[in-house]
């Protein structure tokens, strides 16, 4: 079956993003979130990146309207039924994804794949929850999605082959570059990025630097093009946080703890750049560090 209308769940930073380079592709995208002004918002982020990727020639104008024309807005579930592939970017919660899947397998078509864009959550685990696991996919996107070259590929145990090819030559036709990964706990990129970011938070917690000190150090002394910290506030400290949970309870180690620093600015709900708040302060011209 060929993919024409792909259906995403989840408007936030990643949907958005998603549901940009699937338009721009040519496919007929459904973007659906549960709160209606964060559809809206997505819709806007994709209509506002989109104008300055035609500001910077990357994209014509006729381009950027004939793809915002393939993008609708639904705010039921029930609206996805027509479609020929899922990929689900909600929050990172287990039970929150196991929620979405069950309301969608009854009125999708038998034949529509469903995949994931889980940050670190088990495919294999979250396919089984499903009544098609051998269509069940994890296509991890980076962030941010229009800019970002890489998608990583994560078969569950169950995983076609057939299924995993068409996902390849999905990942393909949107011009991005796969790399496939085991299904082992935050896959590839995060098992080894998040671990950094998250003793960044240690580096802070335990007074070795301010947040200044840290980003300056990993940008100027490693060659990092963003610091670990402004990272996070860039991916969303709650997703920083759910990864680095999924990686110490699925590998039983503690040196994935999660930094009590990082448990708190969650608390506060400083969730980073989303939010307004994370190690920095994004409310004024210039972003302030809180630390
Ligand atoms: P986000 O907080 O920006 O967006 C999540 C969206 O999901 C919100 O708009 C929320 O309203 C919506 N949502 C929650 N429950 C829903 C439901 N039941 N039905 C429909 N919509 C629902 O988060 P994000 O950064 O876009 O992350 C989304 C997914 O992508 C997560 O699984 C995350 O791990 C993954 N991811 C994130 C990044 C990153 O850098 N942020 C990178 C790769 C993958």
């Amino acid at each position: 079956m060929a993919i024409k209308t792909v259906g995403v769940i989840g408007a936030g930073q990643m949907g958005a993003g998603i549901a940009h380079v699937c338009a721009l592709a040519g496919y007929d995208v459904l973007l659906h979130d549960l709160a209606v002004d964060r559809l809206e918002r997505g819709i806007a982020t994709i209509n506002g990146n989109m104008a300055r990727q035609v500001a910077s020639e990357k994209l014509t104008e006729q381009d950027r309207s004939d793809a915002m024309k393939r993008i609708r807005g639904v705010s039921e579930v029930e609206d996805l039924a027509g479609v020929d592939m899922v990929i689900e970017a909600a929050t990172e919660n287990e039970s929150v994804k196991r929620k979405i899947f069950a309301q969608l397998c009854p009125i999708l078509n038998p034949e529509a794949i469903l995949a994931t864009n889980t940050s670190s959550i088990s495919i294999t685990r979250l396919a089984a929850t499903t009544d098609r696991p051998e269509r069940f996919i994890g296509i991890h996107f980076m962030n941010p999605v229009p800019v970002m070259k890489l998608v990583e590929l994560v078969r569950g145990i169950a995983t076609e082959e057939q299924t995993f090819a068409q996902a390849q030559e999905f990942v393909a036709s949107l011009g991005k570059q796969i790399t496939v990964s085991e299904d082992f706990p935050a896959f590839i990129v995060n098992r080894i990025l998040l671990p950094m970011i998250n003793e960044a938070v240690y580096t802070l917690y335990e007074g070795v630097g301010s947040v200044v000190a840290i980003d300056t150090a990993m940008k100027l002394g490693a060659n990092h093009p963003m610091g670990p910290l402004q990272l996070a506030d860039f991916i969303g400290l709650d997703t920083c946080l759910s990864i680095m949970q999924v990686l110490y309870e699925g590998l039983s180690d503690s040196k994935y703890r999660p930094c009590p620093l990082l448990v708190k600015y969650v608390e506060a709900g400083w969730l980073g750049r989303k939010t307004g708040r994370g190690f920095y302060d994004y409310r004024g011209e210039e972003p302030v560090p809180t630390r």
